[in-house]
């Protein structure tokens, strides 16, 4: 499957069969995901050894948010397995649904949704893992014992704030645009701190006592777009270990082209986005992450390069 493949409806979800197992991405916008590529590369791959993976399907549907309550339930209705949640479903999901992991109730939204014979769905969250074995897998760092400077205060952010507390990170220091959604992230993250120093701090102003030799994660937009400013100038922080930026498209962001120029070690979020679709698919189907993780990896570059 790759970019060009069907964008189906909810129309389409009553009408049409789906045989076999299926699973599916729900998002709005949901064309450019380069999920149904990923995962069934990693499904044809399993079935070449397990037959039972060949009559597995990963589709793309398209939801308003409106939408979501009723689609859980008619996805759940039309048997389909699993569910990944994407922009802007992961939070709005998670009001809906008992998380399984006590991690999923302090990210505050689920990215993968597991069907439940007995109704409703498990809910889960992959990212955090998707970003420690990213960051290891591109970088060589582990996020534990990491000083980490993260750049956001949205979802992304509060997901790796979440999973950097937890490793737990050396100390954490957040930095955001805007002041309010800084604050609230950090009323979040505070109570897991423990003895993990956190700060926050205006992205325009880096203060003089920030560590040297940390980790920048960059879990902003700010790179979506390719004139977009980068959401930190490099030049005014101690010199870091090396930069993580979870946007992939475009590959190489302002910051990260900054951060090369440096000679800083760096890497954009594609390793991400294929750790954290191999979780979800493990949960899904029981193979392990790291055996489809490589696949994912390969099919999401192929289909960047082909769209
Ligand atoms: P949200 O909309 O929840 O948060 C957006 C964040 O970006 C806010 O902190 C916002 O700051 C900040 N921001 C937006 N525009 C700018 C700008 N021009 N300058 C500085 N800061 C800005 O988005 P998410 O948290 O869901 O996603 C953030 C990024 O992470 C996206 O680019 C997404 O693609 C990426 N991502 C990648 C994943 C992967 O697997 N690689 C997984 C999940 C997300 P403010 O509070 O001031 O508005």
């Amino acid at each position: 499957m790759s970019l060009a493949d069907p964008v189906l409806t909810l129309a389409d979800l009553k009408r049409q069969s789906f045989t076999g197992t299926a699973l599916a991405v729900l998002g709005h916008p949901i064309q450019h995901s380069l999920s149904p590529a990923m995962h069934n590369a990693a499904l044809a791959e399993l079935a070449r050894i397990h037959l039972e993976f060949a009559s597995w399907h990963y589709y793309k549907f398209e939801v308003q948010p409106d939408e979501l309550p009723g689609a859980l339930d008619l996805f759940h209705a039309r048997g389909f397995r699993g569910l990944n949640l994407t922009v802007p479903h992961k939070v709005i999901a998670f009001a809906h649904l008992k998380p399984a992991a006590p991690a999923v109730r302090m990210i505050g939204a689920v990215n993968t949704l597991l069907r439940k014979e007995s109704g409703g769905w498990e809910g889960y969250n992959t990212d955090g893992y998707g970003l420690t074995m990213g960051v290891r897998e591109d970088l060589g760092i582990t996020l534990g014992g990491m000083p980490i400077i993260l750049l956001g205060a949205g979802g992304a952010a509060r997901g790796a704030g979440v999973e950097c507390l937890q490793c737990p990170c050396a100390s954490l220091w957040v930095a955001n645009r805007t002041r309010a959604h800084l604050d609230a992230l950090l009323d979040v993250l505070r109570p897991l701190a423990g003895k993990v120093p956190l700060h926050g701090f205006d992205p325009q102003a880096p203060p003089a006592d920030l560590p040297a030799g940390a980790l920048v994660i960059n879990a902003t937009s700010a790179g979506l777009r390719p004139d977009d400013p980068p959401p930190v100038d490099l030049k005014r922080l101690p010199r870091p270990a090396g930069v993580y930026d979870m946007i992939y498209n475009p590959p190489a962001t302002l910051l990260l082209r900054q951060a090369a120029a440096l000679g800083l070690p760096c890497a954009n979020g594609l390793s991400m986005l294929a750790h954290q679709g191999a979780k979800s698919l493990e949960i899904w189907s029981g193979a392990s992450a790291g055996r489809t993780a490589p696949t994912m990896l390969r099919a999401a570059r192929a289909a960047l390069g082909s769209s």
